[in-house]
């Protein structure tokens, strides 16, 4: 199938206006396409090569229209760092409609009713960011929002300099937030907000629809998937950095991303976002920011949802759904397959020890998926050696009660510890030389956000550790 020839269906413009607004693209000057993902056009159904597709550019420039799109920005409030908006909405996204369960978004395409002071365009910087990543945390096997393809353009946007204007079109199967609920509730709009719920209950509970009190089983949902979401952006050290409710999807994925990180030392308190000053959104308070989060949407689903019943639901399954998956993911990192009294201690212990002897999270797996007894190649990337030596003897020994050969545990540990994450320094290296019109990093990057568990010998130095002066630094939030 041609990318062209989708025929797409717009059932969220069914909702009164209050819901939306009916708004075109603004091309961008002297556009180019600078990447497309074939893996992610595959949800849509369509094979063609990409590359050689003449009307794709013009597309995501919003000069062409598919078959059936009409253009929309969504209205949604949102909890920003703790304190309520009322009306936030796409400012600088516009829908095209939905085709196989994927409801198509170009961002960076032009000023929509919800643009506030904003201009409505997404720079090429942090629409490289934001396309690859989106691909990454695909590749990393965590639910997201995915990116089909990524333009240039010539058109001129101000931010701390004079950057380029670029749009990505991105793919969810949803793209309403806690703060959409949020919206409607704060308005008082309580059947327009029974009419969301109704909505999302198609389009993302559809197991649910006429079940006996669905809504609280909606939210329950809502509540494990994003547990799973979060706990498993703790094992891969993915700081997202800007959790307000409005960049939380109803389905758990993950969206928006802006100044992510992956840690580079292991480090619990880190926080990409350089503006959130007191750390809300570190690294370690993304469980509790999740937990706060939906304790947000309870209040805003309580005019169709019980507030106790609600209140309840999450502290009986947020808990339990976080310590479920993330345990599960860190055994299988650490290769440790029995159930062990003190295995517990051990992951502690290991985290502890991370902490203190200053090492790279990510290359730290991928190596002791490699471990045989020799801690060398683990300790020689230690700055502090003491804590780690330790801990290794203590996991050597532990290894003992695996039943599992080195060679299958060295094999499966290799398949749940990626060697290749989106680090902020190689991105850098890749837009200042998409800036410069070399795009082939952020290719052979892409290449690499799909497959992070397999070797691409030819592109190691993809995998690079963060030099002294860029390791864990923060990011600015504009983009
Ligand atoms: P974010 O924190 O990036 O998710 O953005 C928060 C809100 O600001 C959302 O409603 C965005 O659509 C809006 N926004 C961010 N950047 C721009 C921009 N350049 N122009 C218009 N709206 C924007
Ligand atoms: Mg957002």
């Amino acid at each position: 199938m041609k990318f062209l020839n989708l025929k797409l269906t717009v059932s969220y413009l069914e909702h009164e206006p209050i819901f939306y607004d009916r708004v075109e693209p603004t091309p961008l000057h002297k556009p180019f396409l600078i990447s497309a993902s074939q893996n992610a056009a595959k949800l849509l159904g369509v094979d063609e090569d990409l590359l050689l597709d003449e009307n794709l550019l013009e597309i995501v420039n919003g000069k062409k229209k598919l078959d059936g799109s009409e253009t929309f920005a969504m209205c949604y409030a949102g909890h920003q760092f703790g304190y309520f908006v009322e009306r936030l909405g796409d400012g600088r996204a516009i829908n095209l409609g939905k085709v196989n369960g994927q409801n198509l978004q170009l961002k960076g395409s032009g000023l929509t009713l919800y643009s506030r002071q904003g201009d409505g365009r997404a720079v090429l910087r942090s629409s490289i960011r934001e396309y690859l990543m989106s691909e990454a945390m695909h590749g990393l096997g965590i639910a997201t929002s995915r990116a089909l393809a990524l333009i240039g353009s010539d058109t001129d946007v101000a931010r701390e300099r004079w950057e380029k204007g670029a749009i990505v079109l991105r793919l969810s199967p949803t793209w309403v937030r806690f703060g959409t609920f949020e919206y409607f509730n704060a308005k008082g709009e309580h059947e327009k907000l029974q009419q969301l719920a109704d909505y999302v209950i198609d389009e993302s509970f559809h197991h649910l629809k006429n079940k006996e009190g669905m809504y609280l089983k909606m939210y329950a949902e809502i509540v494990s998937s994003t547990a799973k979401t979060i706990a498993q952006w703790q094992s891969v050290g993915f700081n997202h950095g800007v959790m307000n409710t409005d960049n939380m999807s109803i389905d758990g994925r993950t969206i928006d991303y802006g100044p992510f990180a992956f840690l580079d030392d292991y480090d619990k308190d880190y926080v990409c976002n350089h503006t959130d000053r007191d750390g809300r959104y570190s690294f370690k308070n993304q469980p509790g920011i999740a937990h706060w989060n939906l304790g947000q949407l309870a209040v805003a689903l309580s005019p169709i949802v019980n507030h106790d019943s609600a209140l309840q639901v999450l502290e009986d399954v947020f808990g339990e759904a976080y310590e479920k998956v993330y345990s599960e993911i860190m055994y299988a990192k650490m290769g440790l397959e029995q159930e062990e009294e003190n295995d517990r201690k051990l992951f502690q212990w290991m985290l502890g020890a991370l902490g203190g002897a200053t090492i790279d999270y990510t290359l730290f797996f991928r190596k002791l998926s490699r471990f045989d007894g020799d801690k060398s190649d683990i300790l020689d990337l230690c700055v502090y050696r003491t804590s780690l030596e330790e801990w290794l003897d203590s996991y050597s020994l532990r290894l003992e009660k695996e039943t599992l050969s080195t060679t299958s545990r060295h094999k499966k540990m290799l398949k749940v510890n990626p060697k290749y994450i989106l680090k902020n320094h190689i991105l850098q290296e890749a837009i200042e030389k998409a800036e410069a019109h070399d795009f082939s990093m952020v290719n052979d990057l892409l290449k690499v956000a799909l497959s992070p568990f397999d070797e691409h010998q030819e592109l190691e130095h993809l995998c690079r550790l963060a030099p002294m002066e860029s390791k864990n630094i923060k990011l600015s939030c504009s983009s």
